[in-house]
């Protein structure tokens, strides 16, 4: 049986589906096909974006999440947001970020 996912109450077929990565500023930075073989959990999507496990903590931390979308949501609102420059206030990016205190 192939693996399905459950978006806005709608079972998707993982293989239509794609992990998008999203920044602290609310723009999306990095996407990852999702389906069999490829990325299923939203563990193996940080998995896929970060070889070490405390780089996806320490991303987290920042704000960073990950979503799991339809390739038909990602091909029409999030791709051209990629493309597109950061529309977010830089400061406020930027105190997401400054609220990692080191470790
Ligand atoms: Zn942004």
């Amino acid at each position: 049986m192939a693996l399905h996912a459950e978006i806005d109450g709608q079972m998707i077929p993982l293989r239509k589906c794609d992990w998008v990565k999203w920044a602290p500023c609310g723009c999306p930075v990095g996407v990852s096909v999702a389906g069999e073989g490829f990325v299923v959990t939203e563990d193996d999507a940080w998995k896929e974006f970060y070889d070490r496990k405390r780089d996806a903590d320490r991303a987290r931390r920042q704000g960073y999440r990950m979503e799991l979308v339809t390739h038909a949501r990602w091909g029409a609102e999030i791709m051209p947001q990629m493309t597109a420059p950061c529309p977010h206030d830089a400061t406020e990016a930027a105190k997401a970020a400054g609220t990692e205190n080191g470790s």
